[in-house]
């Protein structure tokens, strides 16, 4: 089985992976975790160039899907087939909400680079962990260092978060919206909720 989380920056994503991750081995699943961009010793060179070098658009939109390339042949394809679970922290939804909601790279081009990618693979199950803006920023600000991605203008942000929602609305369920704004507790019993039919 294959799990992604989606957020946009600032959102807690990293803080709950772990909790799922415990959930799954508590049901005896063997768990693979990972990310993107990165997951492999390539995609973490592509990751670093990526998200610190400036560059256009569609370059950057081509090494996300390089990285995810190796990631799916490397990482996620092999655990699959072994019966493992995997669990991405991003996947091609980012793609999608970043290059595309946020930057405004044409959908068509993103759908043929998936269709090129990973034409049979889709995630069983998508945790989008969702927050209002100003919630974001104020969780980022608190916590660590802002970073290229972090200091854009807020209304890039808005696009990416309304991205993520309107392919949420359209997945027929795929993407779960996880709110975010709520306690640990109570995200915690939204994922096990979210989570139960697999466990
Ligand atoms: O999720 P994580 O914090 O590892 O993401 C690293 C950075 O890469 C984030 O700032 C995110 O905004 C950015 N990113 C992106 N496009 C993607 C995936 C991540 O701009 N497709």
């Amino acid at each position: 089985r294959f799990i992604t989380f989606e957020g946009i920056d600032g959102a807690g994503k990293s803080t709950h992976i772990g909790y799922v991750t415990s959930l799954l081995k508590g049901a005896g699943k063997r768990v693979v975790s990972t990310r993107e961009p990165g997951g492999t010793p390539l995609g973490e060179k592509l990751r670093d160039l990526v998200l610190h070098e400036k560059m256009h658009l569609e370059t950057e939109a081509l090494i996300m899907f390089a990285s995810r390339r190796e990631h799916v042949a490397q990482v996620v394809e092999p655990a699959i087939a072994r019966g493992d679970w995997v669990l991405s922290d991003r996947f091609t939804d980012a793609s999608f909400a970043y290059q595309g909601g946020g930057r405004g790279l044409d959908r068509a081009k993103l759908e043929a680079l998936e269709q090129w990618v990973h034409p049979h693979l889709q995630p069983d199950l998508t945790l989008l962990f969702d927050v209002p803006l100003d919630v974001a920023k104020a969780r980022l600000s608190a916590s660590r260092t802002l970073d290229k991605f972090e200091m854009e203008q807020a209304d890039f942000f808005a696009r990416v978060r309304g991205e993520y929602l309107r392919r949420a609305a359209a997945s027929n369920g795929r993407i779960v919206v996880i709110d975010s704004t709520k306690t640990i507790a109570e995200v915690r019993a939204a994922l096990q909720a979210a989570l139960e039919t697999w466990l």
